[in-house]
């Protein structure tokens, strides 16, 4: 069997011929850096969440979650500095017209050699112009100086446009957890060092064209921030460091796929943060963050409030504002990076092609397809072991085309397993199991197929 070589093009399309994720507003001509998932990706996604949940906040005895809104109170924008400073380097193509974050067309110019974070505004002009680097667009080499742009998006409460009833939609998750760090604290009873874990969405201005899912203008973070005293902070920053491989490579992504990148420039609440990149079919791209953002928010949510933000140590008395280890988890990136990597097409020994999506069985979107094998006979009992299984796991009825056919359909959505109904179901009560994987088949009782299956989609 010949394993084929997939473009990202190919990817995209197979999404979305495979109700995995459409482009967002499609029938209006879409909505740029916008991506609507469909009835296989919602499935992908939520398995990804529940892991992470699972991983982060479940078995973490130090870990509580919350669900905090998405809009918040503006002054929470100038406290974390979002307001003042959250802004891309961009610059307008003269020709074109088309407008283009500086730092990518460098990077994308140098292939990655180039770290355009550590440079300044002029540093980055006139790299671009010593280069002669070209418009993505028109090919022409002719910019505006750079501007910075904010990448909040705002909007009104209220009836009235006035300045003062100005929100924004929450640009990161972080700043719930931590303008609820007493709340918790407090409720629960947490000793430090404790942790707070939220999963939502955030949303971000973001112009440059976004290779697929990769960068769009609302996604998904899975947040874990970490509390603790100061000086256990280089402690925790390395835990969490290298807890994002553990938890890359347990959802299946290979090691040698993955790779830490830590940041020269950093961002102005950060001692230390590095990115975990996972390399796609377009290049090496950040999957999550992990910084070490001191006392930061703490200090500036106590001053913008005026509410105490201290922890006072129960053995020690020692009062102080602790410090925040953050592991960002972007789900999107997440769910794109196992897209990319699960996606095989094979040339088989008969000459056939199968697409496959390889997911670990706990992620797969459909766990189980049952099929009658004919459906006039086989479709009534199909339906009954449908809602038998259903109690436990996901699962999808297919009863359209030759058995074969509905087989590739499942590979290409990435069902581990298919359940074929036929006369020997009927008359002895037991089911052919067929492996998305092997393409092997095995016989199972009927009353063992719960659990048969169950052994083999646990993580
Ligand atoms: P980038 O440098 O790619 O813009 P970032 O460093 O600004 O990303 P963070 O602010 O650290 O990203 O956000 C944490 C995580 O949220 C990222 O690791 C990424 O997975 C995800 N994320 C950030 N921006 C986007 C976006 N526009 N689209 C999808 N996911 C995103």
């Amino acid at each position: 069997m010949e394993k084929n070589k997939v473009t990202m093009e190919r990817l995209v399309n197979h999404c979305k011929n495979m109700g995995i994720i459409f482009p967002g507003s499609e029938i209006y001509g879409g909505l740029a850096n916008s991506w609507d998932y469909g009835p296989v990706g919602v499935e992908l996604k939520n398995n990804i969440k529940r892991a992470w949940w699972k991983a982060f906040v479940q078995e973490s005895e130090h870990t509580m979650g919350v669900d905090a809104a998405i809009l918040m109170n503006s002054k929470v924008w100038e406290a974390s500095g979002h307001v003042a400073s959250f802004a891309d380097p961009l610059m307008d193509c003269r020709e074109c017209k088309t407008r283009h974050r500086a730092d990518k067309l460098i990077e994308n110019y140098s292939k990655g050699s180039v770290n355009a974070d550590a440079m300044t505004n002029e540093e980055m002009e006139g790299y671009i112009i010593a280069h002669k680097i070209a418009c993505p667009v028109c090919g022409k080499s002719n910019f505006t100086p750079i501007r910075q742009f904010n990448l909040m998006f705002q909007t009104n409460r209220g009836v009235t446009q006035e300045n003062a009833n100005i929100i924004y939609l929450r640009p990161e998750t972080a700043q719930g957890e931590f303008v609820n760090f007493n709340n918790v604290q407090r409720s629960l009873r947490m000793k430090l060092p404790f942790g707070i874990g939220q999963i939502g969405k955030a949303f971000r201005n973001e112009i440059t064209p976004g290779n697929f899912t990769f960068r769009t203008i609302e996604f998904d973070q899975m947040e874990h921030q970490l509390f603790c005293n100061p000086k256990d902070d280089a402690k925790f920053y390395d835990f969490y460091k290298n807890r994002s491989m553990e938890f890359l490579t347990s959802l299946g992504l290979p090691a040698e796929k993955l790779r830490f990148k830590d940041h020269e420039k950093l961002a102005h609440y950060a001692k230390a943060a590095c990115d975990c990149e996972y390399l796609f079919k377009f290049g090496w791209g950040e999957v999550n963050g992990v910084h070490n953002r001191t006392n930061f928010d703490l200090s500036r949510h106590q001053e913008f409030s005026g509410k105490n933000m201290e922890y006072t140590d129960p053995t020690t008395n020692e009062k102080f504002i602790p410090y925040i280890v953050e592991a960002s988890y972007g789900l999107d990136r997440i769910t794109l990076a196992l897209l990319d990597n699960a996606y095989e097409v094979e040339t088989l020994e008969n000459g056939e092609e199968r697409e496959v999506m390889r997911f670990a069985p706990h992620l797969a979107p459909f766990k189980v397809a049952v099929l009658p094998l004919i459906k006039k006979l086989h479709a009534d009992k199909t339906h009954e072991l449908y809602r038998t299984l259903a109690k436990k796991f996901r699962v999808i009825y297919d009863e359209t085309g030759s058995i074969g056919k509905r087989y590739r359909r499942q590979d290409a959505i990435g069902t581990p397993f298919c359940v074929t109904v036929d006369d020997e179901t009927l008359n002895n009560g037991t089911v052919t199991v067929r492996f998305r994987d092997s393409m092997e088949q095995e016989v199972v009782k009927l009353d063992d197929l719960v659990s048969f299956i169950q052994t083999k989609v646990e993580d």
